[in-house]
């Protein structure tokens, strides 16, 4: 059975739904989520298949979550989130993806985890234009130097030293 985010991956590469990119890492993908009931939320794509992320040696793991935490600096920036979440699940896509997901002030359930909530309040209700520029906030203040944390980690270099 073909993997959905390597079948998203793809796409990106052959440069369509390019609007939902937000950045283009060294180990991940950034994506603007399509759920945005939650508006910021993103979903960093490991490059490459794997299936649990302790598969992966610890310090590769360090360098994906290097990523996801400057994914949520920028989203912290740019919307000023109460809190955001981070989840990395895996129990309906198995490749390695980590969710960051703002919890913002109007939160109907701020005690809880999103996942409970009806599709359509996940969804929300963003048009194509609103999504396309919630991507360019977050993916232009990713690409401002000194704007984010560091990602780099000593010794995550991919070549395996
Ligand atoms: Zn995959």
């Amino acid at each position: 059975m073909p993997c959905p985010l390597c079948e998203t991956l793809a796409r990106v590469r052959n440069g369509v739904a390019t609007a939902a990119v937000v950045a283009d890492l060294d180990l991940t993908v950034v994506l603007l989520g399509e759920n945005q009931g939650c508006p910021g939320w993103c979903v960093a794509v490991l490059k490459e298949h794997v299936e649990h992320l302790a598969h992966m040696p610890i310090v590769r793991q360090a360098a994906v979550f290097a990523e996801v935490a400057r994914t949520a600096a920028a989203i912290r920036s740019v919307f000023g989130p109460v809190r955001i979440n981070y989840e990395c699940l895996g129990n309906q896509v198995a490749h390695v993806h980590w969710h960051v997901i703002p919890r913002h002030a109007d939160d109907p359930q701020p005690s809880q985890p999103v996942w409970g909530w009806p599709s359509e309040r996940l969804r929300g209700d963003m048009d194509p234009a609103a999504r396309a520029d919630l991507a360019d906030r977050i993916a232009r203040f990713m690409r401002a130097p000194g704007s984010c944390l560091d990602a780099s980690i000593p010794g995550s270099s991919d070549d395996g030293t």
